[in-house]
């Protein structure tokens, strides 16, 4: 993270390490709190509701997978920012529930930067046409932007997806006359690229933690039924 924040003249300190700990046990969390990473991310609200109550609280949690309905309501106590907030519909759900639960959440806004039919989020054009509904909704703090570009056999590839997120921020800021500091994009493979292009957040997993045996992580017992 230092070497591309220098390589592009920026400070590491402006990029922050969400430390992608799905499928991860609490205790592999504790080892990283141990080594100085605070900022961990989930994308599963039940796997979230069981590993948070055994991890120190000092540690604290993003919410980077797609986010159900159904959800909402645990998922707000648990985690400080929510990246890929990816309809108008889902604003305006979180932003009801905020309100019978008193919660301001932050929230980043997925981008489809491919226009891949199959995924999550806005397009840019859809975006712009439903900011201002967005902006409307006076629980959400809309931090930025957030984007999950389709696996690329190199990271160098991604980098034309990171400045079309970086670009449309820049646009909707000037039209909306709104500030969208954050910008969430790269992984494990794509990080650095996506620092050199202006990432704020970076949602690190598997070259933190090693890899994922693709299985949500579980207590012996659960004692949640969702
Ligand atoms: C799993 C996940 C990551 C981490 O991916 P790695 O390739 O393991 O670094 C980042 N962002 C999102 C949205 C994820 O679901």
């Amino acid at each position: 993270m230092a070497d591309a924040a220098a390589r592009s003249g920026r400070a590491v300190e402006e990029i922050t390490l969400v430390a992608v700990s799905k499928t991860h046990p609490p205790e592999a969390v504790i080892d990283a709190l141990d080594a100085g990473q605070f900022i961990f991310g989930e994308s599963r609200v039940q796997e979230a509701r069981a590993k948070v109550p055994l991890v120190p609280a000092r540690a604290r949690w993003h919410f980077v997978g797609h986010l159900q309905k159904n959800k909402i309501r645990h998922a707000l106590p648990l985690f400080e920012m929510l990246h890929g907030v990816d309809s108008l519909e889902l604003s305006r759900d979180i932003d009801r529930i905020a309100g019978e639960t008193g919660a301001f959440p932050r929230v980043l806004l997925e981008v489809n930067v491919a226009g891949e039919g199959t995924k999550f989020g806005f397009t840019p054009d859809m975006l712009r046409a439903q900011m201002e509904d967005l902006l409307a909704l006076g629980r959400l703090n809309i931090d930025g932007l957030m984007c999950i570009p389709p696996p690329q056999p190199k990271a160098v590839m991604a980098r034309g997806f990171f400045i079309a997120l970086r670009e449309l921020r820049d646009r909707l800021q000037m039209e909306f006359r709104v500030p969208l500091p954050q910008l969430s994009m790269g992984m494990s493979g794509d990080f650095t690229v996506a620092i050199e292009e202006g990432a704020t957040l970076v949602r690190v997993g598997t070259a933190i933690f090693g890899e994922r045996s693709g299985k949500t992580w579980k207590p012996e017992a659960t004692g949640f039924d969702d």
